[in-house]
């Protein structure tokens, strides 16, 4: 029997879960993949559809003062100038001549070797949890295999937009090891470009969207004049965003093509927009932690001063503790009024709401809560995943494998299993169950093999409850057998409690 993986190296464990049950695949993986894309399997749909009915529902349709809307992915070119994207959606890349790799300056770290004050030579690293850690030793390394006598100095890394032009000859690339074939950083653009119809010229360029939020402001007026909404009041969105990154990473935590889930809360310009600022990090916190996130792999991190564009007023964004580090997961922004005064300005007409206590009109505020279904996704399954050993009645121990998933996200709410799939009474009650409870709730049916290892099945798909139709059920009082995931504890339960106890827990 193994030892569980510790949380920092459970990416691999993870990675290699979802590909066998069927939560995520390589997209195109018949031809090898393609970097930066991926599919969702039969349980990744079901758990992907569940974090996003969660939040529609709960930022949407349990909400009086939230609308809902669905823009096209392909908008006017002219939004993504208004909005800056076409001049300024950039990260900074390096390439390397020698491998045509190519790596984001920030996330590339180098480092001096310093011996006795002296400058001998570069080290470099991709950014990790321990960087740091890294370039040290591979200086140590450099002064030993060169024989250099002397005392190293401690490592200071610096990334590749910090670099000097003198010093980017000098600094090996991470793809060869080697000096002298990375490029000094430039400006790349994310957005990916198209043509629309028949005619290929810079008049067709049009980028798909590289997030939903600019659907909301341009249908501001459109939702105002026809929705009988009343400030505050917020637009939301759900749906496909594509970033060329420059290195995607971390499985589905950067990739090219992700889902967002936006919303746009307009405020009136004299509101105080730093408590809604704080009331939606909140409401946003106290929504993960319902969906099943534990409090202790979140915290908030408020972007500097002057590291914030000069529109922002503030930003914050929640942070969870992933196995690769901590990572940014919703990022909540206060723009001011810049996104509705810029389509203004670039379509020349006025976006204004009109007050009709003060008879004034104003452009609204904007708070925006944005985050990733995907990163969410992620999280849901690095929280949790857990390995533990269990004993069976014959008193052997076993390793088993659990999701232990929010009923509102898991996949499966309830399989039905028949004890024995030879005794026809047994299959025909279970069947009858199962058709009724599918009819409201994603249900799994299963007669093959020991009930044990059926169990064991449900437990590393994050199944909350297991049902078995046994003798009792038709010879007795029609109860069943339900049995808890995490527990593992089981009770007699009667059809009607079932029903509500999936009601009460699912929704
Ligand atoms: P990062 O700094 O990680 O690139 P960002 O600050 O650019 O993210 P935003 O533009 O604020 O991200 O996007 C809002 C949310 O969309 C993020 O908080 C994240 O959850 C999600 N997101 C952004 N980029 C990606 C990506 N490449 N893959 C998956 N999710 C993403």
């Amino acid at each position: 029997m193994s030892n569980p993986p510790e949380y920092a190296n459970l990416m691999e464990t993870l990675v290699a879960l979802c590909k066998r049950r069927g939560f995520v695949f390589p997209s195109s993986e018949i031809y090898g993949g393609l970097n930066g894309f991926f599919d969702y399997g039969p349980l990744g749909a079901e758990l992907k559809k569940n974090i996003r009915d969660c939040w529609w529902n709960d930022m949407v349709r349990r909400r009086e003062d939230i609308v809902g809307i669905e823009t096209s992915i392909i908008m006017h070119p002219k939004v993504w100038e208004a909005s800056g994207h076409v001049a300024g959606f950039t990260d900074p890349l390096v390439d390397c001549k020698a491998s045509k790799q190519r790596f984001r300056a920030d996330q590339l770290f180098f480092a001096p070797v310093i011996v006795d004050d002296a400058v001998v030579g570069y080290v470099s690293a991709l950014e990790s949890d321990r960087t740091a850690g890294e370039l040290q030793e591979a200086a140590e390394n450099f002064k030993r295999k060169r024989a250099i006598q002397g005392k190293l100095a401690p490592v200071q890394p610096r990334d590749m937009t910090e670099a000097k032009p003198e010093e980017i000859p000098l600094i090996p690339s991470p793809a060869t090891g080697e000096p002298g074939s990375l490029t000094p950083p430039r400006a790349f653009n994310m957005m990916f470009e198209t043509q629309v119809g028949a005619l290929r010229d810079a008049s067709s360029t049009a980028y798909l969207r590289p997030e939903t939020a600019q659907g909301m402001f341009a249908d501001f007026k459109n939702v105002v004049d026809t929705g009988r909404v009343k400030l505050p009041f917020g637009i939301a969105q759900i749906g496909k965003s594509f970033r060329n990154e420059i290195t995607p990473r971390n499985f589905i935590f950067r990739s090219r093509e992700f889902e967002q889930m936006e919303m746009e809360y307009f405020i009136h310009e004299d509101a105080d927009w730093a408590k809604c600022h704080r009331e939606w990090i909140d409401w946003c916190k106290g929504w993960l932690l319902s969906i099943g996130l534990p409090e202790s792999h979140l915290s908030e991190y408020d972007h500097p001063r002057e590291k914030l564009a000069f529109y922002s007023k503030g930003t914050t964004d929640i942070m969870f503790k992933y196995p690769f580090g901590v990572q940014e997961l919703w990022g909540i922004a206060a723009r001011g009024n810049y996104d509705l005064s810029q389509h203004a300005k670039f379509s020349g007409k006025p976006i204004e709401y009109f007050d009709e206590a003060t008879k004034k009109k104003f452009t609204p505020h904007v708070i925006e809560p944005a985050v990733g279904v995907d990163r969410i996704f992620l999280a849901v399954l690095c929280a949790a995943y857990a390995e533990e050993a269990v004993t069976d009645d014959k008193g052997n121990t076993e390793m088993r494998v659990v999701l232990r998933l929010s009923p509102r996200v898991a996949p499966v709410k309830v399989a039905v299993l028949p004890l024995l799939k030879n005794k026809p009474e047994l299959v025909a009650r279970a069947q009858d169950l199962h058709r009724r409870l599918k009819r409201k709730f994603a249900v799994f049916y299963d007669e093959g093999g020991a009930i044990g290892r059926r169990y064991r099945r449900q437990d590393e798909i994050g199944t909350p409850w297991c049902v078995t139709i046994d003798f009792d059920t038709i010879e007795k009082d029609g109860t069943f057998t339900l049995r808890e995931r995490d527990s593992m504890q089981q009770r007699r339960i009667r059809e009607e409690e079932l029903f509500a106890l999936l009601e009460d827990r699912v929704f």
